[in-house]
């Protein structure tokens, strides 16, 4: 049985970013990590010197003391990255955001005409009678109308959760949504100045010149420099407690078992993880609540091209219905320095998922297959292009908002309060839909809680940072040209 002052459970950002903070403050922290590498969903993966990331990581926060702490641990060893995405539907691509006279140009008049119709139709009908709006179908419907509706959000939404748009509640919709008015935005395209329309559009976000992994190595590494630990490949299976007080964990490293003893933990597993690895088990009632939060697993095929310039985007929504892929990455366009030959393009094609099902199921070979053809059929090179490709699965990529997760969350958050030495952070340890930085955010205060600060992390205010476009100071910012409305920055 080892001792340590700090257990914490998962070498994400969260987890790093608490141990970092302890460890600064003169705490020694062990941190548990079940991968080979550090950086959780947030990693970086390399493939024959080829690195991509799980999704691409875009670096944009608007609590200050998350970017300080960026720029603390990374120097200048930044990019400011300008940021070019479109959407390819119905054969076409449009400017993402959505620009007024290119969508016009790629709908045509009629469609155009006829979407505006619906959307006064259900103004018109709001003014009426107030709707019920539970759903993301609801939500959206209502405020941008039908036939935007399913023109823009559906089956991208679809894509990414696997559920119909009626079966997600609206409180996703509205963090991610809000603040956008269509009426504002076509009223202040029709008086926009062109040239600040095209600055507008690209916009630049913060990326490490290696990618996110980098970030959370140098992480790693500070960490260990100041005399706490970080053991990978070390996987917590069982949870001890006495009532409301954990009294230590089982760790299953290199096939041998460990117990550690410590006087706090911090947990960034999977909440639902968490509740079944305790022992004794909770309640039935608090076991059946995890049993039925659930998540959209993700995969990612990295095809190497012999091309070298496909396309100018750091990636592309696909909501074609056609195509199974949902996402496009061109790793170059992030940072060169992520493709490491001449002439070449590495592609991650972005596959969502749920654990078990065909996609995540099929062989790599498979998939390579069929992401090769998908990105012929989308008009980018031929098949003898693809010189070659690897498959990353990650589970648990999204936790699901469905209609009962609130209520099933509450039931498990009730019952793990009254743990005193106890703290849950992160995306999935607290079963939000958190980026890095309000991941991060809730390792730095559960730290600070330890270090004689109170901070309620269920309080970490997730809109704040819900992309850029989406937030009504930066709508306000945008001089009126885009039409950020489309679901697709996820
Ligand atoms: C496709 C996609 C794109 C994204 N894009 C962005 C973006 O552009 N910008 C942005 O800011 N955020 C983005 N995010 C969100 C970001 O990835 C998360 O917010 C962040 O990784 C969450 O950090 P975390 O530490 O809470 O959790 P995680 O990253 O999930 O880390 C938890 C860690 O715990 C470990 N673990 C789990 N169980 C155990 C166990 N039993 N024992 C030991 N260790 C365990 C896991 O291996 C993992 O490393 C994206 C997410 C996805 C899925």
């Amino acid at each position: 049985m080892k001792q340590y002052p700090i257990a914490i459970v998962g070498g994400g950002p969260a987890g790093l970013t608490a141990a970092y903070e302890l460890t600064k403050n003169g705490k020694q922290t062990l941190v548990l990590e079940k991968g080979d590498k550090v950086g959780g969903i947030a990693r970086t993966e390399v493939y024959k010197g080829y690195r991509f990331d799980i999704g691409g990581h875009r670096f944009f926060t608007k609590v200050g003391e998350v970017n300080e702490l960026w720029h603390e641990v990374l120097g200048d060893e930044f990019i400011e990255v300008p940021r070019l995405s479109r959407i390819y539907y119905q054969g076409k691509f449009f400017d993402y955001p959505l620009s007024l006279l290119n969508t016009l140009g790629n709908l045509g008049v009629f469609t155009s005409f006829m979407i505006l119709m619906s959307y006064l139709n259900a103004k018109a009908k709001a003014a009426i009678r107030r709707p019920e709006v539970e759903t993301f179908e609801d939500w959206v419907t209502h405020c941008f109308g039908r036939r935007l509706y399913l023109t823009f959000f559906k089956t991208y939404t679809e894509k990414v959760w696997g559920i119909p748009c009626n079966k997600i509640q609206a409180e996703w919709a509205i963090q991610r949504i809000r603040g956008v008015s269509l009426k504002r935005a076509v009223l202040s395209a029709l008086f926009q100045n062109k040239s600040k329309a095209t600055t507008s559009l690209i916009k630049s976000f913060q990326y490490p010149i290696l990618g996110p992994g980098m970030m959370w190595e140098r992480f790693e590494e500070i960490i260990n420099e100041k005399g706490s630990e970080v053991w990978r490949e070390a996987t917590v299976t069982r949870i001890s407690r006495e009532n409301h007080q954990i009294t230590g964990i089982t760790v299953e490293q290199a096939g041998s078992t460990e117990e550690i003893v410590a006087e706090h933990y911090i947990s960034s597993m999977p909440i639902t993880a968490l509740v079944s690895r305790l022992d004794p088990p909770p309640p039935e009632s608090v076991l059946q609540a995890a049993r039925s939060l659930s998540y959209r697993a993700f995969l990612i095929v990295a095809l190497i091209v012999n091309i070298d310039d496909l396309f100018p985007d750091n990636w592309i929504y696909i909501h074609a219905p056609e195509a199974k892929v949902g996402r496009i990455q061109n790793f170059k366009n992030w940072s060169p320095a992520m493709v490491p030959e001449k002439g070449k393009t590495c592609l991650g094609m972005e596959y969502f998922c749920t654990e078990g099902d065909e996609i995540w199921t099929m062989k790599d070979e498979d998939l390579i297959a069929l992401a090769t053809q998908e990105m012929v059929n989308l008009g980018f090179g031929t098949p003898p292009d693809v010189q070659d490709g690897t498959v990353i699965r990650q589970p648990k990529a999204y936790p699901v908002y469905d209609r009962s997760y609130r209520q099933h969350l509450e039931v498990i958050r009730e019952f793990l309060e009254p743990f005193e030495n106890l703290q849950t952070v992160g995306r999935n340890g607290m079963h939000r839909y958190n980026n890095q930085d309000h991941s991060m955010l809730t390792g730095l205060l559960a730290a600070r809680n330890l270090l004689g600060e109170e901070h309620d992390l269920w309080n970490v205010n997730t809109e704040r940072s819900y992309y850029e476009e989406f937030t009504t100071e930066e709508l306000k910012n945008q001089e009126g040209s885009e039409l950020s409305m489309s679901s697709s920055s996820l």
